[in-house]
């Protein structure tokens, strides 16, 4: 199995004689076991099963086991969102008192969960623009710096980030870079090829691709060296006292270590564990993703050129598009395609914008994106409605930005609709 449409469709589970074709849902919260010995041995991890599904469930392990396939990774889990991934994915290997370098150009969730919430845990962020020059993203480093954190293709700015350029400087530092692949998935880019060493997901989006269930992935690349950077993650290279002293990376080697600990200890504690059910409507996304990916991007180019094409149009951001500032990167981490969003303004602006979208049939209003069904949002009236024309701006989300998710629909159909919601007044 080499291809990534072969690996949708089949990686992760393999039925034996007689089993299930269907990957089984085990809706079970707990496990049994002959004696409290063998048990005993599940909670000093020295033996692997399932004793309690609040830390690891086969279903889920399964759809995992195929995620972590698809992006090239040694070991790989399952969250409940895909908040719970970016968290845990940071917070497996920082502290209090520790730094992390991020994009600027990240989903508004995770900028709020680093900059407020993981701020008041006491680790710290400095936040560099995906463009900006190597002195500015060089200093922005620290001596307590533990990880660079970037999304491939930013929700919703679109701006697509240079992942070679950013984990050369991340391992000239010591210091792994996490990459956020939401809106690419595997199928059209896999960030562990150019140097990114941990991966998350938000599965909600078009791993799931159908609005069925919100959940998350965090897929470990197994390239980074921690016993390297002993000082720098402790929590990898020394005792965990709460297993009775075992070393991550001596006991779970370099492709096991940041997996096993991020169950063993983060979900232990705080539980952020997905439903066997969601990990199974997850699998059902998973086996057309490559099939989908392509309309989604056939079907945003056709838009896009269309959009452009239009005087009622002022601007539109799509990294398909030569104009895109971002179209060289594009071409050469995701020559399929980047992803089927779509950002544009209209002339009229913020007034416009909303005239405009009520005027659409085929496309809904709609928070969420990714989605098999065409879906719009005007940002600055909904999500980001709390923001001040400058804050918008400064969060490069302007205030006639129209975020434009393009379904898998007839690409006829979407523009029919596009062009009698421009011209009726
Ligand atoms: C939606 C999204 C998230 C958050 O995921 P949830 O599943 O909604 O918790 C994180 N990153 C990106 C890029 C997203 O689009």
């Amino acid at each position: 199995m080499t291809q990534i449409g072969t690996k949708c469709v089949q990686a992760g589970y393999r039925p034996q004689n007689g089993e299930p074709r269907q990957i089984p849902i085990i809706q079970s919260t707990t496990f049994r076991y002959e004696s409290s010995a063998a048990m005993g041995k599940l909670f000093d991890l020295e033996a692997s099963g399932y004793f309690y599904s609040r830390l690891q469930n086969p279903t889920a392990d399964t759809v995992a086991a195929k995620i972590c396939e698809l992006e090239g990774g040694t070991a790989a889990m399952l969250t409940s969102s895909g908040q719970a991934a970016n968290f845990f994915a940071v917070f497996n290997i920082c502290s209090a008192g520790d730094h992390v370098v991020a994009s600027s150009a990240i989903y508004g969730g995770t900028f709020n969960l680093f900059a407020v919430t993981m701020k008041r845990m006491g680790i710290e962020f400095t936040f560099v623009k995906p463009d900006c020059s190597d002195e500015e993203l060089e200093a922005a480093f620290r001596p307590n710096t533990k990880a660079v954190f970037g999304e491939t293709v930013a929700n919703p700015a679109l701006a697509v980030l240079d992942i070679e350029r950013f984990a050369q400087v991340a391992h000239s530092h010591g210091v792994p870079l996490i990459i956020d692949n939401t809106f690419p998935t595997p199928v059209n880019c896999r960030p562990f090829e150019w140097g990114a060493d941990i991966v998350t997901h938000s599965t909600t989006k078009y791993m799931d691709g159908h609005g069925s269930q919100v959940g998350g992935a965090i897929v470990d690349s197994g390239k980074f060296d921690w016993t390297a950077q002993s000082e720098k993650f402790p929590g990898l290279t020394t005792p965990d006292a709460s297993y009775h002293g075992i070393v991550y990376t001596e006991k779970f080697g370099q492709g096991g270590a940041f997996i096993t600990k991020c169950v063993a200890q983060l979900m232990r504690d705080f539980g952020a564990s997905p439903a066997p059910m969601n990990a199974f409507l997850l699998n059902f996304g998973l086996e057309s993703l490559h099939l989908r990916m392509k309309r989604h991007c056939e079907n945003a180019q056709k838009v896009a050129e269309f959009l452009e094409s239009r005087q009622e149009v002022a601007w539109v951001n799509y990294a398909g598009l030569k104009s895109s500032p971002y179209y060289e990167l594009a071409q050469k981490y995701m020559p399929n395609g980047t992803c089927g969003v779509v950002s544009f303004g209209l002339v009229g602006g913020r007034d416009a914008a909303e005239v405009f979208m009520s005027k659409l049939q085929i496309a809904q209003i709609a928070t969420h994106v990714a989605d098999a069904r065409t879906c719009v949002l005007h940002p600055a009236n909904a999500t980001h409605r709390q923001l001040s024309e400058a804050e918008l701006e400064a969060c490069g989300v302007g205030a006639d930005l129209i975020r434009l998710s393009c379904g898998i629909e007839d690409a006829d159909d979407l523009i029919a609709d596009l062009a009698q919601a421009l011209e009726t007044k």
